[in-house]
Formats: structure tokens, sequence, C-alpha cells
């Protein structure tokens, strides 16, 4: 595929309510959308980056720096044979996987149109239905919370999570285990916590509980470790793991024993799929996390889903719950039973609404070689 054309822009989206973990809380997003075309076919990938260095040391703004200086300037006009060729070219940028994924997610939808295939398929998919998952922001109070688990257990998401901090923990997963005693129930800490708190997290022990993700240090794999051997949940790891030796460290260290993969974490289609195999080879469950994408992200991390690891419900969920409008078409619905179907059609399934995306973007950049022409 011979690279002709990338846009780079930056859309403001608000989210329908604020979003609550323990690094903060997010409602207005800043998210950056890539538009590449090659050989005449457009591909979009999404960049995942938080606003702020607070999940990882990615932003909005770090992410448009890395693609605009360094990745558009060498990729445009050059030649790839494939979507998976793209992660060697980018070898020399250490780190920035969320920026990398962006493009080449985008470069994965091309192919999967250009062979006329779903983009899931090419991937290597297999699963038709994919398994939805909730999370949830930390409230105000356990009450709030249990009358929001029952909303989306009403709506058939099959495991819920609830985002937890110290001082925000026990009394909420109590709360909810107490209304609903055999839900899938999980929890996640995004790094909030310290190996001296081993104590005071296994008291989670007696919820009964699917996982307790990342509970301490976004970069420390071993602490995770010393924590399993002193707890009976399950640690899964989601901030520590970048790639696919990442992730069979973490399974050899006893560091954890389920995995979150998340297509920007780890940079993108071709290492998301070397991590689901590391988790299917060690018998380790896998699942997608979600980072408050737009309706781009979100079917990309459909496609990743169908991938033969994902074991577990993900994050992924319903358009409405995030966004009043979606920015593609149709948007995404889950069924009765909390499963979202894998689309029919060529590349991603989904059609972006160009007019809805111009609306939205408050900035862009484009590279393109001479005498072609720009899409409408
Ligand atoms: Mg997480």
């Amino acid at each position: 595929m011979k690279i002709e054309f990338i846009n780079l822009r930056e859309i403001k989206m608000r989210l329908r309510s604020p979003f609550e973990t323990s690094f903060g809380v997010t409602q207005d997003r800043r998210i950056v959308l890539v538009e590449v075309s090659a050989d005449g076919v457009t591909g979009w990938g999404e960049i995942t980056t938080d606003e702020t260095p607070s999940y990882n040391p990615e932003t909005t703004q770090t992410a448009w720096h890395i693609i605009s200086d360094f990745i558009a300037p060498s990729l445009i006009g050059n030649n790839l044979a494939a979507a998976s060729d793209f992660p060697e070219r980018t070898e020399g940028i250490r780190g920035h996987h969320m920026a990398k994924a962006g493009v080449e997610n985008a470069l994965w939808d091309i192919e999967a149109q250009q062979r006329g295939v779903p983009l899931w398929k090419l991937l290597g998919g297999t699963l038709e239905q994919i398994a939805c998952g909730v999370s949830l922001g930390i409230r105000e109070n356990p009450q709030s919370l249990v009358k929001k688990v029952e909303e989306e257990l009403k709506s058939g998401y099959q495991r819920i999570k609830l985002k937890i901090k110290p001082g925000k923990d026990l009394a909420s997963v109590a709360a909810v285990r107490k209304q609903f005693p055999d839900i899938r129930l999980s929890v996640d800490a995004n790094s909030a916590y310290r190996l001296e708190d081993a104590p005071h997290l296994k008291e989670l022990d007696e919820f009964n509980l699917l996982m307790i993700e990342q509970p301490l240090y976004w970069d420390d794999i071993h602490s995770h470790a010393k924590l399993q051997s002193q707890i009976k949940t399950a640690i899964c790891l989601d901030e520590c793991i970048h790639n696919a030796r990442h992730a069979a460290t973490a399974i050899e260290l006893g560091a954890c024993r389920i995995i979150n993969i998340k297509l920007g974490r780890v940079g993108g289609h071709s290492e998301a799929r070397r991590v689901q195999d590391v988790c299917r080879q060690q018998s380790v469950p896998a699942w997608c996390g979600g980072m408050l994408e737009s309706g781009i992200g979100r079917v990309h991390n459909i496609a990743m889903s169908t991938l033969p690891g994902f074991t577990l419900p993900g994050d992924v969920s319903a358009s409405h719950r995030y966004w009043d409008e979606d920015i593609i078409d149709p948007e995404v619905t889950v069924s009765p039973n909390g499963t979202i179907a894998a689309p029919k059609s060529p590349g991603l399934g989904y059609t972006v609404r160009r007019s809805a995306v111009n609306k939205l973007t408050v900035r862009q950049e484009s590279w393109k070689v001479d005498a072609v022409s720009v899409p409408a």
C-alpha cells in the first residue's frame, strides 16, 4: 500500500457524565483521529491517550508531536507490503505506543478494505459475538453505585467493574456484593495502592471478585508478584503490560492471573495479537480494556476482542453510555444478553460520519503526495 495522504485531527467530545478514577475526573475528551489513504482507500484510527500524563506518560499533545514530527513525515509516499510492517518501520521511536497505534490501526482498516474482509477476520478473529462488561467510575456513595450497577445489569452487561481508590473501596464493594451476590464483579485501582497496603487489599478476598486490576505501581511487575502471593483475589495487570514480553514476564513471575489488553497501550493490532497469543499459550484469560474512546476506537476494540485469547467480557460497551451522539454509523449497540456482534462488511464495518467529525474538529494537519486528491 502506497501511503498517499495522512490527516491528523483533534476532536473535542463531551462525555455524557463525568468519569472518576483514582487519578482524577474526566468529562471533556481531546481525541486525536488519524485518517490515512493508500491506493485510494481511506482508513481510520484513534489515539487513545488521556489529556494528561496520568494513565501513562502519553498525552493528546505528545501523540500529536510524535506523529506530526516523526511518523507522518517518514511514512508519507512510502510503500508498505502490509499493515503489520508498520511496527518495524517505527522501531526507532521508543515508547509512544498510543501515537503509533493510532496510525497502525488506520493501516489495518485500509488493508481489510483492500482485501474485502472485515478487519476482525483479517486479524484472525474467531468470535462472532463479543461479551461486554462495563466500567463504573468512583461515586459519591455506595447507594448511588448500587443503583448504577442495577441499571447496567438490566441492560444485559455480563461483568461489572468498579473503579476504586483508598477510602473508596471496601464499603462500595461490600454494598454491591451484598445486593448482587452472584454477578461477575471486579475492581480497578489504577495503581492507587502500595505494597504495604497488602493487608488492606486482602480484605477484598471475601467478596469473591473476578479480579483486582492494577493495584500497585504502574511500572512495576515485580511488586505485583509479591502482592499476588499474599492475596487470593486474582490480580489483572493493565498499566504494566506494554508488549508481549511484559505479558510473558508477568505470567512467569506470578504477578497476575489475568491480563487487560488495550490496543493503544501495546502499540496497535500487531502487538495486541501477540499479547493475546502469549495469554492463550499460558491459559491466562485476557480481555479488552477501554480508554473512553469515540466510535472509531470502539470498533477497533470490537475487532481485537474477537481474537480467541479474549475469554473474559471486556470494557467495550454501547456508544450511548458515553456520548449523546457518536461519530460512527451505526452507533455501537449491545444486545439484551450483553454482547456485540462482529460486523459483516469490509474494514471497520462501521461508517465514519465525516460531517460529525468535521463539526467536532478543533485542529488538523495533513501530509500528502503530490497530485493526490484529498477526501472531502
Ligand atoms: Mg485498568
